[in-house]
C-alpha cells in the first residue's frame, strides 16, 4: 500500500514538472525581431525553403524557452540569444525530436577567457567551453567570438558549432570524439580509424587545411570537423571525401 502510495506521488510529481516545462515553452516568447536577426545573420536559416524557417523557428523558441543566456560583464542582447540558439539547431535540424538534455545556462563572456574561466591576466585563449564537474550543464561563449562566427559563414569556424558538436558528443556519456547517437555500431571502428589517421596526415603536414587544433584529441577533432563541415561543405568534399560522406551520414541520416 505505501509502494503504492509512493508510486503515485512520483508519477503527480512528474507531471507536475512535465507540464510546468510545456507551460514555460508555450508562454516563452522569441524576440520580436527575430525574422529580420535570422534573415540578416543566418546563413542556414536563409538557405531553409519557407517551411524549414518556421521549423527552425520554432526550434530556437524551444531551445531559449529552456536554455537561460546570462551575460559574465556584458549584456546579452536578442542577437546573441538568436545566434546561440541556431548554432545549436543547425547541428540536429535533421533530428525533428532531438533536444539538448545536457545544457541548462550559456554564460556569454565579452572576449577570450583562460580555462579557470578567468577573462584577465594571462593564456587567455579560449573562446568556447563545455563545463565538466562543477560547470556541469554549463556552457561558456565567447560574445565577440560568437558574432564573429555568424558574420563570417564560410571561413570554416564558428564557435557555436564547435561547442554544440562537444555537447552532442558528450550526449552519450562521454565527449570522446564518438557521437554514438549519431553512428550505428558498425559505423564506430570505420569512424575512428578516419579520426586517428586523419589526426596523423594533419600532425605530418605542415599546412593543414583542417584547424590543427583538431589534432588536440577525439573530440576536439569532432568539434572542429563539424564546424568545417558545416561552413565549408564543399571544400571538405574535394580534400576529404571520406570524412564528408561520413559527416553527411552522421548528420543527415534521413537524406541517405
Ligand atoms: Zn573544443
Amino acid at each position: 500500500m505505501i509502494g503504492l502510495i509512493i508510486i503515485i506521488i512520483i508519477l503527480i510529481i512528474g507531471f507536475a514538472i512535465y507540464a510546468d516545462r510545456k507551460r514555460s515553452v508555450h508562454n516563452y516568447q522569441l524576440p520580436s525581431g527575430t525574422k529580420q536577426i535570422l534573415t540578416d545573420n543566418v546563413a542556414f536559416y536563409n538557405n531553409l525553403d519557407d517551411k524549414d524557417k518556421l521549423l527552425f523557428e520554432a526550434r530556437i523558441k524551444d531551445f531559449l524557452a529552456n536554455t537561460t543566456i546570462r551575460g559574465v560583464g556584458v549584456e546579452v542582447e536578442d542577437l546573441d540569444r538568436i545566434l546561440i540558439a541556431s548554432g545549436a539547431i543547425m547541428l540536429i535540424f535533421s533530428f525533428p525530436d532531438w533536444k539538448y538534455n545536457n545544457i541548462s545556462e550559456v554564460l556569454l563572456y565579452k572576449g577570450m577567457f583562460n580555462k579557470e574561466y578567468s577573462t584577465d591576466g594571462a593564456d587567455r585563449n579560449v573562446l568556447g567551453m563545455v563545463g565538466d564537474g562543477a560547470m556541469h550543464r554549463e556552457m561558456i561563449l565567447s560574445q565577440q567570438s560568437l558574432r564573429a562566427s555568424f558574420k563570417n559563414p564560410t571561413n570554416g569556424e564558428n564557435t557555436a558549432i564547435h561547442e554544440f558538436a562537444h555537447l552532442i558528443d558528450k550526449a552519450d556519456g562521454t565527449a570522446d570524439g564518438i557521437p554514438e547517437y549519431l553512428l550505428t555500431k558498425q559505423q564506430v571502428h570505420p569512424w575512428i580509424k578516419l579520426v586517428h589517421d586523419t589526426i596523423t596526415e594533419m600532425k605530418a603536414h605542415s599546412h593543414s587545411d583542417i584547424n590543427i587544433y583538431g589534432a588536440t584529441n577525439d573530440a576536439e577533432f569532432f568539434a572542429v570537423i563539424s564546424e568545417y563541415f558545416f561552413e565549408r561543405p564543399n571544400k571538405l568534399k574535394e580534400h576529404h571525401p571520406e570524412l564528408y560522406t561520413m559527416l553527411e551520414v552522421m548528420f543527415h541520416p534521413q537524406a541517405k
